[in-house]
Parts: structure tokens; sequence; C-alpha cells
């Protein structure tokens, strides 16, 4: 279920620190067609409708050399998020799963991210498909996707380097 800003069964608030010393600058705004948290999808498809980017001065001509990607990973601001939770019930039956397992829209910086697919750019305007926010929500960054992103600057020590390999436990939902 989607939530508004209720809490539910089970589900533990805390009272957040005072914001310090991070400032973000909304660096454009999304367009879509969902007014409403009810009906957004909770996560992109690539076969989703057509969004669009608005990129604001002065980062338009930061988009130089963007149309030679198909995917780009999008980053933005959940803006109507509550951001107090640490223990949540996506499903509203009082079984409880922690903020940093989950891809909720509500944790404490509420960052979102999606990899869209590129359709067009039109001036100061990126056409995509993929993304899951609400209409007029603040962007905060575009990137390649990174699977299709070599590093332009040469190699570092560290891109050499490696270490012991542990096993990552995937959970399947
Ligand atoms: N794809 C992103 C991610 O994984 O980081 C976001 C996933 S989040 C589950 C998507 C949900 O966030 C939507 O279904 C909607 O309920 C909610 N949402 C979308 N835009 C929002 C906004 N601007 N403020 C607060 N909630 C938003």
């Amino acid at each position: 279920m989607v939530r508004l800003n209720e809490i539910r069964e089970n589900e533990v608030a805390i009272t957040p620190p005072e914001p310090t010393d991070a400032t973000l600058i909304f660096i454009g705004r999304v367009s879509t067609p969902w007014t409403s948290r009810l009906e957004t999808p909770r996560q992109g498809r690539p076969d989703g409708p057509v969004c669009e980017i608005e990129i604001f001065e002065p980062w338009v001509e930061a988009l130089a050399g963007v149309e030679r990607f198909e995917r780009l990973e999008v980053l933005y601001w959940l803006h109507e998020s509550r951001r107090d939770l640490v223990l949540q019930s996506p499903a509203s039956n009082g079984e409880v799963h922690g903020t940093f397992s989950l891809r909720s829209p509500v944790r404490p910086n509420p960052i979102g991210t999606s990899i869209v697919v590129l359709d067009r750019i039109e001036g100061n305007r990126l056409f995509v498909r993929g993304l899951d926010c609400l209409d007029g929500t603040p962007l905060l960054d575009l990137k390649p996707d990174r699977t299709l992103f070599k590093p332009i600057a040469p190699p570092q020590k560290g891109d050499f380097e490696t270490g012991a390999v542990h096993m990552c436990k995937k959970i399947d939902d």
C-alpha cells in the first residue's frame, strides 16, 4: 500500500537530528503523468510512459554528450516523503523491515534513483521512459548508466587493487 504520512502497526519513527552541512541544488524538474502517490509506479519500467526532465540554467551546458547514452541514471528528491521511520511496514500487515533494506521513498535523505531509457533531447529537455516519481519532483543529478560508461580519465592505482571476496546474500522478495 502507498503511504501518505500515516504510521502503521509496528512501525518505528525517530526524532531526526537537525540537518547540518549538506546543501543540495535542484538542477531541474521532472514532469510525469502522476499527481498522486497512490497512482505512481513503485518502480519505473523501460516501457513506461515518456516523461520530461527539464534542466535549469546554469546547468544546461552540462548536457553536452548526454545524447550518446541510451540509458541514464536519474537521481531525484522525493520531496513529499516523511523522513523519520527506521522500521517500515510496506504491506501494512504489522511485519516491519529496516529502512535501509527497502527502496521505499521514506528515508532520512529521500533520494530516488531510476535507470531511464533516453528517447530524445530537445534543448534543455530530456524525454525518457522509466521514471516513478510525482509530477514536479525536483531533479538532483543525471549520469550515464554505469554499465554503458567507461571512464574517460586514465586509470588510477586503486583501479587495480583487489581484496578478499565476500559472499553476497541475495534476498528474494
Ligand atoms: N526508483 C526509486 C528508487 O528505487 O530509489 C524510487 C522508488 S519509490 C518506491 C517510488 C514511490 O515513491 C512511488 O510509487 C511513490 O509512491 C513515491 N513517490 C514518487 N515521487 C515522490 C515524491 N516526489 N515525493 C514523495 N514520494 C514520491
